[in-house]
Parts: structure tokens; C-alpha cells; sequence
């Protein structure tokens, strides 16, 4: 879907940042995924609402990543706009016992802004590797908590370019779950209500989750963290791994031998390869506990 013209314009807007069959490989955890037409990482907000509309009026389809730890992009890649929200809104602030991040900011960064200003609440976040609009769309979550617990209000673009604000409560937090994955809106800013705490006691904390991840989680591999979503009152791993999954291959993916809830990339792993274990996991789970596996990473590109 390549276009001279929008080529043009879009290079001219963007002083030559603009690129174009971008791998997307180089911006998933996974270390997958073919070509996107457009890629563009704004630089700060005016750019970013100025391509979403620039996309809006011509038609064009748009798509927008973070930190892409959730994401399984196909070989044949992503056509028209990908809007990667980064380093361009990464700000972070705090204001009494809120923290106030930009989309692009890291969770890490978040939690980080918490802790040295003796806010608690978010280190349950510690070691998930993803931004702050990844993590308010997905309500990000670990060791019993998630980030729309303690969402107070979002900034939101809408399609046409539009800022608009939204309450946290209003957005429907659930299980790796939020309204957002159903509206076309972009996360710019979101803000989060901690509670006073001892930093020595955050700090500690973290490193207590961070230790944990590092012992039961193949993080020296390229992956996406947890593919399935836990059945209610059961675990995705428990069942994968007692069905005898663990450590089988397809291609260069890998059902992980440390974490059944985990696929690696060996080195040389496509989507497809990814997508048949993940086919080849769903239909033992369900024929052997009849239990059907959701995901809870997201598919996009063209099949
Ligand atoms: C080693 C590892 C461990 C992990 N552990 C956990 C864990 O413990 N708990 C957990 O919940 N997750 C975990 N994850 C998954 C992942 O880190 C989270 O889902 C994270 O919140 C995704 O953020 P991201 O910025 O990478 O989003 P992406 O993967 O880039 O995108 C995820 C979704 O959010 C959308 N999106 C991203 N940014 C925006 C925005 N600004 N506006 C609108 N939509 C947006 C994308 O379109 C996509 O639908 C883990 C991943 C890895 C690799």
C-alpha cells in the first residue's frame, strides 16, 4: 500500500524521520514480525496528533505500539501507519500522591517516579517490561495487582486528533482487560493515585518481584511474557505444563522448559511457528481439561 504522495507529505512533516517497510522485529520482545509501510515515532504531542489526523482524513489504517511486549506480528507485517508511542512522551511527574506519565514513558520509569517520591502501590509492576499505554490498555498486573486499581484519569486522542479526558472508574478494569481495547483511542497521558510508604520498603519489595521473575521466568530468551490468560481460579502455565507441553517446538519457537505459559524465540522463530504451538497448546488444553485458553497477547498484521 505503498504511496508516493503519502510518502511525501508524511516525509516533509516528519524532517525525514519518516521510515518506511520498517522490520517490526526490531520493536517486539518477541524479535518477530515483517514489515510496517509507515513507521513513526513522534516526538511529542502536536506531531502525534497531526499524523492520527493526517491518517483519519486519508483513510489510512493505523495502528500504535509501545514497548511491543504483548505483541505477535505476522510475517506479511502491518499495512499503512504504526505509531510507536516511546521516548518522543515519556514524561513523568508527580503531583501529592498522584504520578502523572506520558503513554510513552516506561512502567518502570513509572513505579521508579513512585518510589523515590515514597509513594507506594506500584510495585507490583516491577520487571514488566512495557509503557505506561500498553499497560493502562492491557491493565497490566502482577502479584495480585494491576494498574487500573490505581488509574485516576486518562488523556485520550481520538481518531480525528481530538484530546479528551476519561475517569479511571469509568474505563472498566478487568482482567487484562479495559474499555479501551474496544474504543479507537490513543493513550497520551494517564494518572495514577498512590498512597504514602517508606521508599526503603518499595524499593525492597521490587526487588523481591524482580528476583521472583528471574527465577521462574526465560527472560535471557526473546518473548512476550505470558501468552494465555489464567482460566478463572486456575493457572494457564499449570495446565499447559501438566499436559506435557513444556519444551515442545515448532520451527524456532518454543514452549519454554523454566514456563509453560512462556513461548521463546530460539533465534529464528516466525509468527506462523508461534501461532502452531500457540493452535497445538489450545486443542490439547481444551481435549485433555476441557479448557478453553484465551490469549492475552495481541495478533496484528496481515495473516
Ligand atoms: C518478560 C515479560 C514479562 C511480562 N510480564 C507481564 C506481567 O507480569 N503482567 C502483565 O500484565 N504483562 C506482562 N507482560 C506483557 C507486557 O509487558 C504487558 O502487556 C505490557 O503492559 C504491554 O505494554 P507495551 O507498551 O509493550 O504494549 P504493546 O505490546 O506495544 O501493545 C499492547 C497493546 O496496547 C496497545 N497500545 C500500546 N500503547 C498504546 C497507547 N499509547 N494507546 C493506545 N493503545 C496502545 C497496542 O495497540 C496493543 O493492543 C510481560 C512481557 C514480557 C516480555
Amino acid at each position: 500500500m505503498f504511496d508516493t504522495a503519502v510518502y511525501r507529505e508524511l516525509q516533509d512533516l516528519l524532517a525525514g524521520r519518516l521510515r518506511t517497510g520498517e522490520p517490526m522485529k526490531k520493536h517486539t520482545s518477541w524479535r518477530i514480525g515483517g514489515p510496517a509501510d509507515y513507521y513513526i515515532e513522534p516526538v511529542g504531542r502536536e506531531e502525534l496528533q497531526y499524523v492520527v489526523s493526517f491518517a483519519n482524513q486519508r483513510k489510512i489504517p493505523l495502528t500504535v505500539v509501545g514497548n511491543g511486549s504483548n505483541l505477535l506480528v505476522s510475517e506479511k507485517g502491518i499495512r499503512g501507519i504504526v505509531l510507536k508511542i516511546g521516548s518522543g512522551l515519556a514524561r513523568v511527574a508527580t503531583l501529592e500522591k498522584d504520578v502523572v506519565a506520558e503513554a510513552g514513558a516506561k512502567l518502570s520509569a513509572l513505579a521508579a517516579a513512585a518510589r523515590d517520591n515514597s509513594l507506594g502501590g506500584l510495585e507490583f509492576s516491577a520487571g514488566i517490561p512495557g509503557t505506561v499505554g500498553g499497560a493502562v490498555i492491557m491493565n497490566a498486573g502482577a502479584n495480585g495487582s494491576s494498574v487500573g486499581a490505581l488509574v485516576r484519569e486518562v488523556l485520550l486522542l481520538d481518531l480525528e486528533g481530538r484530546l479528551y479526558r476519561r475517569d479511571g472508574e469509568a474505563l472498566n478494569f478487568s482482567y487484562r482487560s479495559c474499555d479501551l481495547q474496544r474504543e479507537p483511542a490513543i493513550v497520551v497521558e494517564a494518572r495514577f493515585t498512590c498512597y504514602p510508604r517508606e521508599k526503603q520498603l518499595i524499593q525492597e519489595e521490587m526487588e523481591k518481584f524482580i528476583a521472583r521473575r528471574q527465577s521462574t521466568q526465560p527472560l535471557r530468551m526473546p518473548n512476550a511474557g505470558s501468552v494465555f490468560k489464567n482460566p478463572p481460579a486456575d493457572s494457564a502455565g499449570r495446565l499447559i505444563e501438566s499436559a506435557g507441553l513444556k519444551g515442545l517446538r515448532v520451527g524456532g519457537a518454543q514452549i519454554s522448559t523454566l514456563h509453560a505459559n512462556f513461548i521463546i524465540n530460539l533465534g529464528t522463530a516466525t509468527a506462523s511457528d508461534v501461532l502452531a504451538l500457540i493452535d497445538k497448546t489450545r486443542e490439547t488444553v481444551l481435549a485433555r481439561y476441557g479448557v478453553e485458553l484465551l490469549l492475552e497477547v495481541q495478533i496484528v498484521g496481515d495473516a
